[in-house]
């Protein structure tokens, strides 16, 4: 038995709301059948619970919209650009800044400003959009994250340290001209959230530096792995957040970021330097792809908001409130020894389905099929993370079989309150208590590309 705990609640209190529809089971059976067992294609407003993402789906304060209000809508120098640059270098510390519609037009642009075809780029695992704009600029992806981060029962306090010796061997085997640079990713995303610590950080850098190696941080979540180094790191237990997040960043020449993610915005990004021609060849860049370089791709308003809600998000009850969220569900499931990746992440837990549904084998789409389960039992929404998302082999046409066999189910910040979590947690446990009566699935269409967002299934019978 845990101890009883000490109440907590919200750091907020709210002022207005948008109501959900309740459903019955009945008509939630319905619904996942229509959309053919996969949770992609629900209607967002059948959903009760929705933690398919934490990206974009933030919800703003009033001080964020009332900075709404103050949108510069000037097509050239709006002031809300200035104001962002302003914040962007006082909370993150680099000199450059250029705006961008949402982390993708970051990536894309540093990719393809400072990847030469054919050269090799470093990563502590990789990113879906980020390794596909590595790849479309002529570079080759190697993972040098350390091993830990692949298994889920691993306990590590920072599963999403680079393996130096990885990296080494990397620039011994291939050359330190033929490394484009090395991406530190902070927390993991793919690894579930898992942190970095700053004592590997500056390690990353030291050996960067003596090979001349440019070091870009993936600062999506930057700011939630500043939590986990509070918590976690000798040295850094008394200080901000705000400080130990500006450290982190002094730790790396230049920054893609996606500020639908720490920065408490639906929309908007931006890519950051120190050096002034890499930034005079991304301003030049952006007016081909997102607009002009002081808005890249968004409005005014936007820009306002993102630069509020980055002094919001860094505040201390605010970035820990964010964590210990995520915390306490997987707690709730941990008391209950419910199947999960360990330790929790900062914006997601996964529930490990092959544990779950350990009788239906994975060719008939256990993860799949336990993000559906959960839809009907409660009008909760997650995703797979297992065999349907993994694709296919090119080479020989047949499923990929991940080890990782996982539903994901993720939090959006400011939106869900404690009891909505109780409620979520419930569910789960209920499923689990009659997992045995599950039963698999059958694809019956699949696309041709990122199959997980469109493919069909019927129930084997
Ligand atoms: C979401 C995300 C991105 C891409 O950002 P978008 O705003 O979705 O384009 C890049 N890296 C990580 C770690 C992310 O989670």
């Amino acid at each position: 038995m845990m101890e009883k705990r000490k109440p907590w609640a919200e750091p907020y209190k709210i002022k207005v709301v948008e109501p959900v529809k309740m459903t019955t089971r009945e008509y939630r059976e319905k619904a996942i059948e229509e959309a053919g067992y996969n949770t992609f294609l629900l209607r967002s407003e059948d959903v009760y619970i929705d933690l398919l993402t934490d990206s974009g789906t933030n919800a703003m304060s009033d001080y964020q919209w009332a900075g709404m209000m103050l949108g510069d809508e000037a097509y050239a120098g709006s002031k809300n650009y200035y104001y962002l640059e302003d914040n962007v270098r006082k909370y993150y510390g680099y000199k450059y800044l250029v705006p961008t519609h949402q982390g993708r037009g970051a990536e894309h642009m540093l990719s393809q400003t400072v990847i030469k075809k054919g050269q090799f780029v470093a990563g502590n695992m990789y990113f879906t959009t980020t390794r596909l704009h590595q790849e479309l600029a002529g570079g080759k992806f190697v993972d040098v994250i350390i091993d830990e981060a692949h298994d889920p029962d691993a306990i590590h306090p920072f599963k999403g340290n680079v393996d130096l010796d990885k990296f080494e061997k990397l620039i011994k085997e291939k050359g330190a001209e033929n490394i484009a640079y090395i991406t530190v990713g902070a927390p993991v995303n793919m690894a579930g959230g898992q942190p970095v610590s700053m004592e590997n950080m500056k390690q990353v850098h030291a050996l960067a530096k003596k090979h001349n190696i440019m070091v870009v941080l993936d600062a999506t979540r930057n700011m939630e792995n500043a939590y986990f180094i509070q918590q976690r790191e000798k040295g850094y237990e008394n200080k901000t957040v705000a400080e130990i997040h500006k450290e982190f960043c002094s730790y790396s020449d230049a920054a893609t970021m996606s500020g639908k993610k720490d920065l408490l915005v639906n929309i908007g990004g931006f890519v950051a330097c120190n050096d002034y021609d890499l930034f005079q060849k991304l301003r030049n860049m952006v007016v081909v792809y997102e607009g002009l370089h002081t808005y890249g791709g968004l409005a005014g308003r936007d820009m306002e908001a993102m630069a509020r809600g980055m002094e919001e998000a860094l505040q201390e009850e605010n970035i820990s409130f964010r964590v210990k969220q995520v915390k306490y569900f997987s707690d709730l499931l941990e008391e209950e020894n419910i199947p999960i990746v360990k330790p929790a992440g900062g914006h997601a837990i996964f529930l490990n389905a092959r544990k779950f549904y350990d009788h239906i084998p994975q060719d008939e789409f256990p993860a799949q099929k336990l993000a559906a389960d959960l839809y009907v039992d409660s009008g909760v929404r997650g995703m797979e993370r297992g065999i349907v998302s993994a694709g296919r082999n090119p080479e020989t046409g047949d499923h990929n079989r991940p080890k990782l066999e996982l539903v994901r189910l993720t939090f959006p910040r400011r939106v869900y309150t404690q009891a909505h979590l109780d409620v979520a947690a419930y569910s789960v446990i209920e499923l689990y208590k009659k997992r045995h009566q599950a039963k698999g699935l059958r694809m019956v269409y699949e696309p041709p590309y990122l199959r997980f967002f469109q493919a069909r299934f019927e129930v084997i019978k």
